[in-house]
């Protein structure tokens, strides 16, 4: 999909992790019931007046220097005319004419192919209330519910040049953007939270189409192909591509025509007035500088060489920054090759499965630290290994109480003598045929001293024994 002229930009607004709400001390908290945080400031009440939230500046110039943005020294608020149910007082406060951040860029790469995205800028604003149609959609509902729970929550804006030329470079550009917001702790994936955009697109002679609303980063890959193809279409029947808004529907995987583009003169803004200017200065901006941790491409870069970790490896290990620092914990302790390996296959393989990531299944990794060790000193059967994995990442319990609990060590030699003699005993045409030169006969009888020890027994180690055990 790299003809056709292609040009798509993204507007990406990404909920702040923060105790309270933007410009009130209302809480963010969604989960106790719709309309159950708010007040006159985040309800538009006549009179009332907004307070900044410090931390939402604080997030934002964070935001921004990841990006690799100039931080403007000043913090100004604007309305923006907005004359719709969810947003009570009918503007939003947004920053207009001043962002936070200007002129950055962020690298993605897609196989081995590096882009550099331009990043115009990064402005903040407020979430609208949250709007439920029953019964339908705006269209067709029975009646409409609104929730102001969401009104005023604190947003980043991230808006990019038009610099995408597929869909794939989108969605590897929001994965990229969501991991930088969640190192740097101020958006949390497991959360409420959510990251929406809006992208602009265009095709060679077509005008520009904006689609809105386009949730998460599975999302924009599906709509940003559907769109193409629309305008593709429509070009190869000779017909225009205007100018206009679509909103994208998840369920359906489609885009459909909202209204005409509004022109920028059509928002109205001005400056807030019931807010003043905040001035950013230098000292501040290196406060929160310092306070960055290593971002995920330095931190791989680092694996590879300290460690001596493979491309592969280091990057699926600073997916998720605790899987990380846990990963730096126990190579301290353990041999680095086993540890890595066991983490990004074992460990993510089941937490994939189980569809956790490794903050949410919340491990110790003293007990991580005690799994290997059994590993490294041969005490557990990579069968037992794996159920234990399984085990405490569906519910998180010390590993050693279970392995206590049922006897989950490997076998030792009287035992397993046990086991196979018992085997041997009960299995006289087995015997027989792997006396007759039968390998199945053999790969059988392991399968049984295996079901007996309750995988405790080595594989290997059984085999040795039956063999000397018959050859006798
Ligand atoms: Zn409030």
């Amino acid at each position: 999909m790299n003809d056709d002229g292609i040009k798509i930009g993204l507007e990406t607004h990404i909920q702040l992790d923060t105790e309270s709400k933007l410009f009130c001390g209302c809480s963010t908290d969604i989960s106790d019931g719709p309309n159950s945080h708010t007040c006159e400031t985040c309800l538009g009440m006549p009179g009332s007046k907004p307070r900044t939230n410090g931390k939402v500046i604080e997030y934002a110039i964070k935001a921004s220097l990841a990006l690799n943005c100039d931080i403007n020294d000043m913090v100004r608020f604007s309305r923006k005319t907005y004359f719709y149910p969810d947003m009570s007082k009918n503007f939003q406060i947004t920053q207009h004419e001043i962002p936070v951040g200007e002129d950055g860029e962020l690298k993605t790469r897609l196989g081995n192919h590096e882009k550099k995205i331009r990043i115009k800028r990064l402005h903040i604003e407020e979430d609208p209330a949250r709007i439920i149609h029953k019964g339908g959609d705006i269209t067709s509902s029975d009646y409409t519910l609104i929730d102001y729970n969401r009104a005023g929550i604190p947003l980043i804006e991230i808006v990019t040049k038009p610099d995408f030329r597929t869909p794939e470079e989108a969605r590897r550009f929001l994965q990229k953007l969501t991991k930088i917001m969640e190192y740097l702790g101020i958006y949390d994936p497991s959360s409420d939270l959510s990251i929406k955009s809006d992208a602009n697109i265009s095709i060679e002679g077509g005008e520009r189409v904006e689609v809105k609303n386009i949730t998460g980063t599975r999302g924009i890959e599906k709509a940003l192909k559907y769109e193409i193809t629309r305008q593709k279409n429509l070009k190869k029947r000779g017909r225009n591509i205007e100018r206009e808004t679509r909103a994208y529907n998840s369920s359906q995987e489609i885009t459909r025509s909202m209204r005409q583009k509004e022109s920028e003169a059509g928002y109205g803004y001005i400056l807030e007035p019931d807010l003043t200017k905040l001035e950013v200065t230098e000292e501040k901006i290196e406060e929160i500088e310092s306070d960055i941790p290593e971002l995920p491409d330095k931190k791989r870069l680092r694996f590879m060489e300290e460690h001596g970790l493979k491309k592969e490896i280091a990057e699926s290990l600073v997916t998720e920054k605790e899987l990380a620092d846990d990963f730096e914990k126990l190579v301290k302790k353990h041999d680095t090759v086993l540890t890595a390996n066991w983490m990004t296959k074992e460990l993510k393989k089941t937490l994939n499965y189980n569809d956790l990531t490794y903050k949410q299944a919340d491990l110790e990794s003293e007990w991580l630290s005690y799994i290997i060790n059994l590993l490294e000193q041969n005490e557990i059967t990579g069968r037992n290994a794996e159920k234990l994995v399984r085990r405490i990442v569906e519910k998180p319990e010390d590993p050693s109480v279970i392995v206590e609990k049922e006897d989950m060590l490997k076998a030792d030699g009287s035992e397993l003598e046990d086991i196979i003699m018992e085997v041997i005993d009960s299995n006289d045409e087995a015997v027989n045929d792997f006396k007759k030169g039968e390998e199945g006969a053999l790969n059988f009888l392991v399968g049984q001293v295996m079901k007996k020890s309750g995988g405790k027994a080595d594989p290997r180690e059984s085999r040795r024994m039956i063999i000397k055990k018959i050859e006798k």
